[in-house]
């Protein structure tokens, strides 16, 4: 059975598979990982991508209290950006 969920940007629905996946962890430490604390699903195409980042969506899709730090948030655009390339291919 597939387990459906959908996208914290756009709110389209698909197979968990089909999402990139964001999690938060116990400590508060935040991973792309396809399994594990809380998650929160994103489409992989580029602009599901670039909103979730913009302003506190993410943070809020996370429930982390106040804002994920800058460094933080880079180093999951950098990791996302890589994922991407290679799903391209
Ligand atoms: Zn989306």
């Amino acid at each position: 059975m597939e387990s459906i969920r959908s996208c914290i940007v756009c709110g389209k629905k698909l197979p968990k598979e089909r999402f990139l996946r964001i999690a938060k962890f116990k400590g508060g430490r935040i991973e792309i990982s396809p399994r594990g604390g809380r998650g929160a699903y994103l489409c992989s195409d580029g602009e599901c991508i670039s909103e979730a980042f913009k302003g506190e969506r993410l943070a809020k899709a996370l429930r982390v209290k106040g804002k994920i730090d800058a460094d933080t948030l880079q180093r999951l655009r950098d990791e996302l950006e890589v994922i991407r390339k290679c799903e391209e291919k």
